[in-house]
């Protein structure tokens, strides 16, 4: 991964035509998982899974199914909120209780950290880096959280495919029009020559 989170290869062997696929905000709803999981599997796809710790604690069993279905979590802080706004402390903590409330579940801390927003600063950087983790934000929004794509499955395919560049990292959330879009988005990727980049491939030291 570069200084922009776009994934690129680390030798000429390597096909430069991937995307990175991501869900941010979960887990909230065992079908929706489920579904995108099953859209992922048809595949032959794995994604990061960025979770909130908030939601983790309320709903254990939905972050172990994401596991044990051989999809990769990530840590998306305890809250969804700006850690920039807090105290470098506070912040640390958002990221701590994370890696412990998912080591407690599935025996094993997360490896990709994501800020609420893509909000973040060195402090922060500095503290995912001492936990062992690789931050990153995106560098392809399929703006499935912004109202113009609300129930627009449509809408989410083409914003992803308007960013589309070699080494896309996919910023998608769990939501309902993101479950309808997938399966025909990883379609059109396939059309256009990309594969999806197993996310255990990344070095989670950034280039
Ligand atoms: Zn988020």
């Amino acid at each position: 991964m570069n200084s922009s989170y776009v994934i690129k290869p680390n030798d000429e062997s390597t096909p430069a035509k991937v995307v990175l696929l991501t869900f941010d905000d979960g887990p909230k709803d065992e079908k929706m998982i489920n579904s995108l999981m099953d859209t992922l599997d048809k595949h032959h796809a794995k994604a990061i899974f960025f979770v909130n710790g908030n939601r983790v604690k309320r709903q254990p069993k939905l972050l172990k199914m994401i596991h044990d279905r051989d999809q990769i979590i990530g840590n998306h802080a305890w809250d969804h909120e700006d850690l920039q706004k807090m105290s470098s402390s506070e912040a640390k903590k958002q990221v701590t209780d994370v890696q412990q409330i998912v080591k407690d579940i599935i025996g094993e801390k997360p490896q990709f950290f994501r800020p609420p927003f893509g909000s973040g600063n060195e402090a922060l950087k500095d503290a995912v880096k001492e936990e062992g983790m690789l931050y990153m934000t995106w560098s392809n929004g399929s703006l499935d959280w912004d109202k113009s794509t609300k129930n627009r499955p449509d809408k989410v395919i083409q914003n992803v495919l308007d960013q589309l560049h070699p080494g896309s990292n996919i910023l998608m959330h769990e939501l309902p029009w993101t479950v309808d879009a997938l399966d025909e988005l990883l379609t059109l990727l396939e059309k256009k020559g990309y594969s999806f980049v197993d996310p255990r491939a990344i070095e989670l030291q950034s280039r």
